[in-house]
């Protein structure tokens, strides 16, 4: 199906509401069926999720699925606490970390006043604050695609950015994370973890310091359920309640019975994770270091992607190229400063060497 732009005016259905005409939907990158395809565009994780999701998810399948899972998922959420070191009434869970951010968008940003986060980062924050009718501003990320903290106003309706960012990859240490949380103690900021397992420091243990504070996290590339749709929140109690009651107020089983058990063995098994996660981090340096060699400008990731730059050859073109070669990798037309870039998603060893020497043949025309 496709999606209407605002520029569809014509199209427009009279029985629209007025915050549906002006919504501005996510675009997702394309999903390819095509087996023969590589699927560099996004990030999902190239390896199979752990068996041992697998094998409970299988052993769920059964008589129980006639009942509703439990709405308030208490099981993961105390599985996810204990690693974490907080109490389960710390914890939500939702339908993808998309939706545990829509959520904290809806209960905690407050409309009338400005949400901030930075002018190259997910593109759903845009989204959401245009479905719940909050106004925001973007900050400019520094020369080198930082984050600039200091930037953020110290009273505002909301802060949101990834950490690591996407699609920068760039991410944020966390002492420089608690002296911008220490500073901004009556604000709202919602870090969004959804890549922090490939390397960066997680914000997670500053939740029981700031009551501010809302870290998400996403099962979907880490530990490899992008199929599973299931994501979770750390923060403080009320926070979390905050966000159950816009849950309950909107859909009291978002996350099914096989998606309950399944992230539950996933967090279980750290060992697979780490194994998965070790082989793309070695991977991400490899590659690095030939799209370096082949004249690609590489900025510092903590992700399992890179965003990259050719110093003479354009964006767009290499992305075509790529593609009638059955790679796909993703391309964003804005802001005008990240045209020329391309982010490219770690697949295994061996996807990335028939990346990489594609790569080469095209340039080389
Ligand atoms: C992929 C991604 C998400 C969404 O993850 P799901 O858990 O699959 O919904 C959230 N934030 C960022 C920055 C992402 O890249």
């Amino acid at each position: 199906m496709r999606h209407l732009r605002k520029d569809d005016l014509s199209n427009m259905s009279k029985f629209w509401s007025d915050i549906v005409k002006g919504l501005d939907p996510y675009v997702p990158g394309e999903q390819a069926n095509d087996a023969s395809i590589i699927k560099l565009n996004t990030n999902e994780n190239p390896y199979a999720p752990s068996p041992k999701v697998i094998e409970s998810i299988r052993d769920s399948l059964g008589d129980q699925l006639r009942l509703y899972p439990d709405p308030q998922a208490l099981v993961l959420r105390e599985t996810i606490a204990e690693r974490e070191g907080v109490r389960a009434s710390n914890v939500f869970i939702g339908n993808g970390s998309d939706e545990v951010l829509a959520h904290a968008f809806r209960a905690l940003f407050k409309v009338g006043e400005t949400v901030f986060f930075p002018d190259i980062t997910y593109s759903f924050y845009p989204t959401y604050c245009k479905l719940f009718d909050l106004n925001y501003e973007r900050v400019a990320l520094t020369t080198d695609f930082e984050i600039d903290l200091e930037l953020y106003p110290s009273r505002s309706g909301g802060i949101i950015f990834p950490n690591p960012n996407a699609p920068t990859g760039i991410q944020k240490d966390r002492p420089a994370l608690e002296r911008f949380l220490q500073s901004r103690p009556d604000t709202i900021v919602v870090i969004d973890e959804a890549y922090v397992e490939f390397g960066a420091q997680t914000s997670s243990s500053l939740t029981t310091v700031f009551p501010n504070l809302l870290v998400t996290r996403s099962f979907s590339k880490s530990y490899s359920l992008a199929g599973l749709r299931i994501g979770y929140a750390i923060g403080h109690e009320d926070l979390i309640e905050g966000l159950y009651r816009v849950k309950d107020s909107f859909n009291s089983y978002p996350v099914d019975r096989l998606a309950l058990v399944g992230a539950e063995a996933a967090i279980r098994d750290q060992s697979y994770l780490a194994q998965i996660v070790e082989k793309i981090v070695s991977t991400r340096s490899w590659v690095s270091n030939e799209l370096a060699k082949l004249n690609f400008n590489v900025l510092p990731s903590s992700a399992n992607f890179l965003f990259v730059r050719h110093s003479s050859v354009e964006a767009e073109n290499i992305v075509k190229k790529l593609r009638q070669q059955n790679i796909l990798v993703r391309h964003f037309p804005n802001p005008d400063r990240i045209r020329g870039f391309l982010r490219i998603s770690i697949g295994t060893a061996d996807d990335m060497k028939i990346l990489v020497d594609r790569l080469r043949t095209i340039l080389a025309e």
